[in-house]
This record gives structure tokens, C-alpha cells and sequence, in this order.
């Protein structure tokens, strides 16, 4: 149970207005995950929500970013799985944790079960090579979802499934047949960088040297990742050019200076 709670995530506080672009992304997923989630009852015979939703792409893309937003938009319980957090938990028990999850994910329902890095987790190299535990906990997980669709417990269609994968091709077959609805997720337009650059530097000051079309050229094949820690590296130079060499007492007395500077071009290093 405390396994569990790790993984549940509260207050992601992100919504759609905090990612860029990927419009048809965001709509496929409104129709996909919220509305079901939030309509259950008209999604039913020829409408029945999709077993599970795919989210795939160049990593760095939002893809994690969209899955929480759609949970923290509709109030829906969001547990976030990656594949590190769940191999490091799962200690042999591969299965007794997804049945877990799966049991916590119906009862603070709606909610979604967002699984990352899916490949790592369900990959195809499995069926020689791989380690019991992952084995098993591969079968119990399509068992679950298989689960999710088929009782007539209502609570159980108020539970989404979500995952994530830089590289589909990897995936297990049987999973991937589960994930019925899928989404590519990609690199972002120049139009998109700009958007995201209007996003991360909203509450930072730039000089009229910074123009935003101008740095969304040159970040061309940038991912949204990329172009985020370019701006977290860029809005640290006015600080990095004060602090120099200061002692401690007179970085604190540089809070108001700090505060005053503004961003050059020069500060953005590509
Ligand atoms: P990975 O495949 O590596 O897990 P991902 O596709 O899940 O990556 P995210 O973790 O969602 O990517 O995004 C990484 C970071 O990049 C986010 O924290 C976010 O700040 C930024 N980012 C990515 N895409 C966008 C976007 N469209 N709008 C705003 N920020 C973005």
C-alpha cells in the first residue's frame, strides 16, 4: 500500500494551456480518456472506450506532460508508473503489484493508470530471454486490462489506461493489441517552439534583442525538452554574470539587481 501511494500523484497542476500545440493530441485524448472517464454511461456498445491509449514519439515530446494534464484538468486520480519506479518495487512480485495497482486504481476511480517508458516495462525481446518475474508481471497486466473493460462493476470502466514509448516497434505484441487507440506525438514545429518559448519565458525578462520567431529558427529540431532546458540555462546567466566571484553576503544583496536584469540573445546558447 505504501508501494502505491509513491506512485499516486496529487496536485499535478498542469493543464493544456501549459503544453504547446499537439492540438489534435489534446483532442484525441478529450475524447479518448476524459470523456469516458467523466460519461462512462455513454460510452457503452459500439462507443466502448478503448482498452488502453498509446502515446508515442521522439522522446522529450510532452508525452508524460499531456498524461497529466488530462488527469489534473478532470480531477481524476493520476498514478504515474515508469519503468524504474516499478522494477525497483516489484522484488520478484511483479504480479501482486499490478493487482495492486489495478485494485487502488478502481477505488479512487476515475483515475488513470499512466505507464512510461512502456517498453522497458512489456518489451517483445521477452519470451526466451526474459526474467520470471517480468514475465509474470507482463501476463497479469494484460489480464487486468483485459479486466478493466469486461465486469459489470461500474467502477472498473472508470479506470484508463495510459502508456508511453519513445519506440513502439519494441513493444510486446499482445500489449500493443491492448493499446487500441494510438497517438503520435511529434517533434514540434517552429511554430510550436515559439509557442513554448512564449510558455517558459512568460515570467522572465528579455530584452528586445530576444525575439521569439527569430530563436524558434534557430532551435529547429529541438525537442520540447530541449527547448525548456535552454531556457532554464538562458534565464540563469544574468545571476551567473553577477554572482562571479561574490562571497556569500553580497550574492544575497544582489536580489534587487537580479531581479531588474533582463535576458540578451547572448544568453541563449545553442
Ligand atoms: P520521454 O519520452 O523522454 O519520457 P516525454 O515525451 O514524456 O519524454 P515530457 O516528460 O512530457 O516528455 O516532457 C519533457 C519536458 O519538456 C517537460 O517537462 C516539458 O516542460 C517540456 N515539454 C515537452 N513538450 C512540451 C510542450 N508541447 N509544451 C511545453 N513544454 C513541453
Amino acid at each position: 500500500e505504501a508501494v502505491m501511494r509513491d506512485m499516486l500523484c496529487e496536485d499535478l497542476g498542469v493543464t493544456f494551456d501549459d503544453i504547446a500545440s499537439l492540438g489534435p493530441a489534446k483532442r484525441l485524448l478529450n475524447e479518448a480518456v476524459t470523456l469516458p472517464l467523466l460519461i462512462p454511461e455513454y460510452f457503452t456498445g459500439i462507443r466502448e472506450p478503448w482498452k488502453g491509449v498509446l502515446l508515442f514519439g521522439p522522446p522529450g515530446t510532452g508525452k508524460t506532460l499531456l498524461a497529466r494534464a488530462v488527469s489534473s484538468m478532470n480531477d481524476v486520480t493520476f498514478f504515474g508508473c515508469s519503468s524504474a519506479t516499478l522494477t525497483s518495487k516489484w522484488r520478484g512480485e511483479g504480479e501482486k503489484l499490478v493487482r495492486c495497482l489495478f485494485a487502488m486504481a478502481r477505488h479512487y476511480a476515475p483515475s488513470i493508470l499512466f505507464f512510461d517508458e512502456v517498453d522497458a516495462l512489456v518489451s517483445r525481446r521477452g519470451e526466451s530471454g526474459e526474467h520470471e518475474a517480468s514475465r509474470r508481471f507482463k501476463s497479469e497486466l494484460l489480464t487486468q486490462m483485459d479486466g478493466l473493460r469486461s465486469e459489470e462493476d461500474s467502477s472498473t470502466s472508470r479506470v484508463m489506461v495510459l502508456a508511453a514509448t519513445n519506440c513502439p516497434w519494441d513493444l510486446d505484441d499482445a500489449l500493443l493489441r491492448r493499446l487500441e487507440k494510438r497517438i503520435y506525438i511529434p517533434l514540434p514545429s517552429e511554430e510550436s517552439i515559439r509557442d513554448m518559448l512564449a510558455i517558459h519565458l512568460k515570467d522572465i525578462k528579455c530584452d528586445d534583442s530576444v525575439k521569439l520567431d527569430n530563436l524558434a529558427r534557430r532551435m529547429a529540431g529541438f525537442s520540447g525538452a530541449d527547448v525548456k532546458l535552454c531556457c532554464r540555462d538562458a534565464s540563469m546567466m544574468p545571476l551567473r554574470r553577477l554572482a562571479a566571484d561574490k562571497s556569500p553576503s553580497e550574492i544575497q544583496k544582489l536580489k534587487e539587481q537580479l531581479s531588474s536584469t533582463s535576458l540578451t540573445i547572448d544568453d541563449f546558447e545553442m
